[in-house]
């Protein structure tokens, strides 16, 4: 399943973004809505619409984002202190936007686990 999103148009520079990666298999750009000092999203080129979604003819798309996580951490200074990398499949994970993206957190000591409520299960 693959859907035109508003990451296709950032792709495409169809819409603005603070773009700070490009190859010719993924982009990164900053969050709009920053939840750490440096937040980028790191996204395929290809339009992969959920986890759920990445197979064996995607896969190495899909671990090429760590590829660029791992050099944006060098280039900024966070490979040593450490940063954090999360990805959302669907409602209950959070996700809002259905083009994958890696998100990329750093420049702060995150707590864990991620959520606030009580775990019920
Ligand atoms: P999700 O909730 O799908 O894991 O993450 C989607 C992320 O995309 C959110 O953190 C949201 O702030 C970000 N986002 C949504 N629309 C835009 C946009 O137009 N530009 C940028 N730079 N980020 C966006």
């Amino acid at each position: 399943m693959s859907a035109e999103t508003i990451f296709t148009k950032i792709i495409n520079r169809e819409i603005p973004a603070d773009i700070v990666y490009e190859d010719d298999q993924a982009l990164a750009f900053r969050d709009i809505n920053p939840q750490a000092p440096f937040h980028v999203l790191i996204i395929p080129k290809t339009a992969i619409a959920t986890i759920n979604d990445i197979n064996d003819s995607n896969a190495a798309e899909v671990g090429h984002l760590y590829v660029v996580a791992a050099k944006l951490a060098k280039e900024h200074g966070f490979a040593d202190d450490g940063y954090r990398v999360v990805m959302n499949c669907n409602n209950h994970g959070g996700q809002t936007v259905y083009h994958i993206h890696l998100h990329m957190l750093a420049g702060k000591a995150m707590g864990w686990p991620p959520y606030q409520d009580t775990l019920k299960v």
